[in-house]
């Protein structure tokens, strides 16, 4: 289940503390963080962003085929061949290279279009972008091509999600990079479009970062970094529904490996979920799920499409009862992230495909 009516609560929050003359991008890639991205991009955009961030050209290409005209960042480097196909789609490409800069000034050239174009500038993230002393020269190149508009200039931040107080100077030294290189590129007489670097971790934890635009993905999505204390709703809960109850005897065994055996005479409820809808198979014997407000724990090893949960020996709990495994009334994403050492990005991105969305209403 997702729900959009959280979202746009998350990000009327964001409005509210960054003010309203400053521009919202709303990271989608990765179908908006396993959220489903067409519908989170109209929620998004009804709901006062600005732009929209994709990582490829076809995640681009998905949403203008819904007939969204916003805007569309394509924050990762495509291959060269691409720029047909990004100039196709209006998109606006991060460029850090000649090489990328002429791909698409001349893509943009033969279909008799403007390409916009954002310089990404590498601060510290070792990822993409220019060095800061190569910016204001990339500036001038795309500035110089007929069929490119320079619309903007990033760079992303490092640790800007780290509440550590040593790891906090990082953002702040990419900060300062940062806008020397912006400056730079005014003095050169160029106008760097709108400039931005802040992700959900510099939204909240360096005002300094704010700067024309926002990029916050998580924060958005509902999950709040440990020692902030921004109101954020997470917007995916995932529910099914119980598919058969059995009672199961002391000594019998459950699932793959026969790792889980009963202590007592039990009910066992068998759940249609598994590690192929990307529930992960380290949670086997270490999550709860939630059934009419009570939790009870997994049994035995989670499998591909299924799992079992243990009801104790007396239940009222029928077949085809409804099952919360995580969010809304359960303990959240980010909390099943945490037990295995992960971040909640990495658990939304993987719930599968086939996994049904179902959207709760805007507000
Ligand atoms: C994914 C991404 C974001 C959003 O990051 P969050 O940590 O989810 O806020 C912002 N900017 C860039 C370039 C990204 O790749």
């Amino acid at each position: 289940m997702i729900h959009l009516d959280r979202f746009c609560r998350n990000l009327r929050a964001v409005r509210e503390r960054i003010g309203p003359d400053r521009r919202i991008c709303v990271p989608v890639k990765a179908d908006a963080y396993g959220h489903g991205a067409v519908r989170i991009a109209q929620a998004a955009l009804g709901a006062g962003a600005s732009h929209l961030a994709a990582a490829t050209v076809s995640e681009g290409a998905e949403l203008r085929a819904a007939g969204i005209g916003a805007p569309i960042l394509l924050l990762s480097q495509a291959l060269p061949e691409e720029a047909p196909e990004i100039v196709r789609h209006g998109l606006t490409p991060l460029v850090s290279d000649r090489g990328y800069i002429e791909a698409l000034a001349a893509a943009a050239l033969a279909a008799g279009a403007r390409c916009p174009v954002h310089l990404k500038i590498d601060t510290g993230m070792g990822r993409l972008g220019c060095s800061p002393d190569e910016a204001p020269g990339l500036a001038a190149h795309i500035a110089a091509q007929s069929s490119l508009v320079y619309a903007g200039t990033a760079t992303h931040p490092a640790a800007s999600d780290s509440a550590l107080p040593d790891e906090r100077a990082l953002p702040g030294e990419q900060l300062g990079r940062f806008r020397e290189a912006v400056d730079a590129i005014r003095a050169a007489g160029l106008d760097p479009g709108i400039v931005h670097a802040a992700n959900s971790g510099g939204l909240l934890l360096h005002p300094g970062s704010w700067l024309d635009m926002v990029r916050p993905g998580i924060l958005l999505y509902g999950y709040n970094l440990s020692g902030t204390d921004f109101p954020a709703e997470p917007v995916m809960e995932l529910v099914t529904r119980i598919t058969l109850v059995k009672k199961v005897k002391r000594g019998e065994s459950l699932s793959y490996g026969r790792t889980w055996v009963s202590g007592r005479d039990t009910c066992i409820a068998t759940l249609p979920v598994g590690y192929g809808d990307g529930l992960p198979r380290l949670l086997s014997g270490n999550w709860q799920v939630l059934i009419r407000g009570r939790p009870y724990p997994l049994a035995g090893r989670i499998c591909m499409d299924q799992c079992m949960a243990d009801l104790g020996p007396e239940t009222e709990i029928p077949r085809w009862e409804e099952v919360t495994i995580f969010g809304g009334p359960a303990p959240s994403a980010a909390e099943l992230a945490a037990r295995l050492g992960t971040i909640p990005y990495e658990i939304t991105c993987n719930i599968n495909k086939r996994v049904p969305r179902v959207y709760m209403p805007e507000i």
